[in-house]
């Protein structure tokens, strides 16, 4: 069947269901945004000009938020704890409505089990039939609920599972033997899924799939208003929680920003006021999401202490015209060394608060600074105070965005079907990248490396993204290949790691390789330049972007991608 687009939300809310707070508070979040949504699905569908849309069964099942799970996170929505969570299942809810899905939704282990069909309290009984959904999204919680109802069938089934992971699984913790013989093990990993499956709020390791959320957008009337009433002068805290306000000894930088600004807080408080917050602070309490924004619509900065980390406040404070004000972390914050990314399954290294605020933003909406050094802290409040800026949102996180990029995943991500072969190429060398008479992706070069290019026999015609995306890069040592492909103003794409792993793909880069080995390993495939090693990637599931070694330069597939939308190549619509 054909999916139709949906602007009427009213079937969704019902879906949603009552009785909890997170659930209020997403059934407020779909509402506010209904009109939006309707207008980003009407651009979508002339976009797209009547293409087939398969209309496919999916069933959402919400892992942490049941009671299974000890659903934490309900009771805590009114006291200032986590909501991004709560926003970014709401959108994922509101773009499948809207996409024309057919979608189920699950919030409990006895609706999944209805869902599934399978026999409801009798522990991990097997799932018989066929599976009566085309996808699944769900989260951790949901899938070991999953492993423990469907039992065995789980793993005849999983490539129809994508898990909502918000801060990203990387290749090596995903591979169950792999993670445990080269300690890579943590509570979380250990499915054996294509990294892709795993979709994240940010797009943080390309591994992954960026799944993402929406912020609120303005149309030109609102932003010419919103910059006439901008206070100069007003800042607000990013930190709902009092705990968030813990400044470690560093209240000399509150101290120089009250100098010079008036300071809001909206910190979740019963009666008295928090002692974290200094008394010169204006606490509003916790806000709804509505007069947050209104407050953000005055303030001309955003500040965040540090904590909470990559949230979606800081590009709803942007998208309101505010400047983000963060601190840069030195050495950066990872699962190696500090608490809250301890036993996440990855070792992505974070620089900053908001590393995507920062890398994608930048100035002048995103400052990054080191808050010990007071002095380039004062000069920074002072730039913010005159620095005039315009709202911005990134347009994958509009709703057109995310929901063009949903499609885009929903019609073209198969991990069911097995990769169709691919004839590897008749490699041809080319005396510069770029020149000649390429009729395949050109190769961009690093210093002293040498052009590759494909001849035109290469077929893979249903890869997506599509292999006229491809671009093959060589690392330094050291380096990874989210950081080689990015240097040269691409993003590693691991769908395309199965193109380059083979000896063709060596040959043409003219690497010196006395052995060349095939071997499991996530650094794979890579060489080294000292034992003139090359070595291939045995285990398809263990290529990996995020991947490097001191002693090994990688091959990388990197690819093109749209500006402001990084999840989908040039002609991956
Ligand atoms: N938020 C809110 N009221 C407030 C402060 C924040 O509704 O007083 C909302 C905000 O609009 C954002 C969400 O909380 O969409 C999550 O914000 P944050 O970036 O703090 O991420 P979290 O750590 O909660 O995941």
């Amino acid at each position: 069947r054909q999916a139709a687009f949906r602007t009427d939300l009213s079937v969704l809310l019902d879906q949603v269901g009552a009785g909890k707070e997170s659930l209020s508070f997403m059934k407020r979040r779909i509402r506010r945004l209904t009109q939006q949504w309707a207008t980003a699905a009407n651009r979508l569908d002339a976009k797209l000009e009547q293409r087939w849309r398969d209309q496919k069964k999916i069933l959402v099942h919400v892992g942490f938020l049941t009671e299974e799970s000890g659903d934490v996170f309900s009771p805590k929505v009114l006291k200032g704890g986590p909501l991004g969570e709560m926003v970014q299942w709401a959108d994922i809810l509101t773009a499948l409505h809207v996409l024309g899905h057919n979608l189920k939704i699950s919030m409990s282990v006895k609706e999944l089990q209805g869902f599934l069909g399978v026999p409801p309290g009798r522990g991990s009984c097997p799932l018989t039939g066929p599976l009566p959904f085309d996808l699944i999204y769900t989260d951790y919680h949901g899938l070991q609920q999953m492993k423990q109802h469907m039992g065995l069938s789980l793993k005849k089934h999983k490539c129809h599972i994508r898990v909502i992971d918000t801060f990203g699984t990387e290749p090596a913790y995903n591979h169950e033997e792999y993670a445990t013989l080269h300690g890579y093990r943590t509570n979380w990993g250990y499915w054996n899924l294509n990294a892709r499956q795993y979709m994240t709020m940010f797009p943080h390791t390309p591994d992954n799939s960026f799944m993402g959320f929406v912020s609120e957008e303005l149309n030109e009337t609102e932003k010419r208003s919103i910059q006439q009433n901008k206070v100069n002068n007003m800042a607000v805290v990013y930190g709902k929680e009092a705990s968030m306000w813990k400044l470690q000894g560093k209240e000399g930088f509150l101290q120089i920003l009250h100098r010079y600004m008036e300071v809001h807080g909206t910190v979740y408080y019963e009666t008295q006021r928090p002692p974290e917050v200094p008394a010169f602070v204006k606490n509003h309490g916790l806000l709804p999401q509505h007069e947050l924004q209104q407050l953000l619509r005055k303030a001309k900065l955003f500040i965040g202490f540090g904590f909470p980390y990559e949230g979606p406040a800081p590009l709803e404070a942007i998208a309101n015209g505010c400047i983000f004000l963060q601190p840069k972390f030195h050495p950066p914050h990872s699962s190696l060394n500090h608490e809250f990314f301890r036993g996440k399954p990855t070792s992505r290294e974070v620089f900053s608060q908001h590393p995507y605020a920062e890398q994608y933003i930048g100035r002048p909406h995103v400052m990054t600074v080191d808050y010990n050094n007071s002095l380039e802290f004062d000069s920074a409040i002072r730039e913010i105070m005159r620095t005039k800026v315009e709202p911005y949102l990134p347009y994958e996180y509009t709703c057109e965005g995310m929901l063009e990029r949903v499609h885009a995943y929903i019609q073209n991500q198969d991990f069911c079907a097995p990769e169709p072969p691919f004839i590897p190429a008749n490699l041809s060398r080319q005396g510069s990248a770029g020149g000649g008479r390429m009729t395949g992706p050109p190769f961009v070069p690093l210093p002293n490396s040498t052009a590759l290019s494909w001849a035109s026999n290469v077929t893979a015609p249903t890869a997506w993204p599509p292999l006229s995306s491809l671009r093959l890069l060589v690392s330094q040592e050291g380096q990874s290949c989210v950081e080689a492909c990015q240097s040269a103003g691409f993003i590693c794409e691991p769908a395309h790691f199965r193109f380059i792993n083979n000896k063709e793909a060596l040959r043409g880069l003219e690497v010196q390789c006395e052995v060349v080995d095939s071997e499991i390993n996530h650094i794979l495939p890579a060489f080294s330049v000292v034992r003139r090693e090359c070595g291939l990637q045995r285990e398809p599931l263990l290529f990996s972007c995020a991947g490097h070694s001191p002693k090994y330069r990688r091959l990388c597939p990197c690819r093109d991608f749209r500006h402001g939308q990084v999840a989908l190549c040039r002609d991956c619509l």
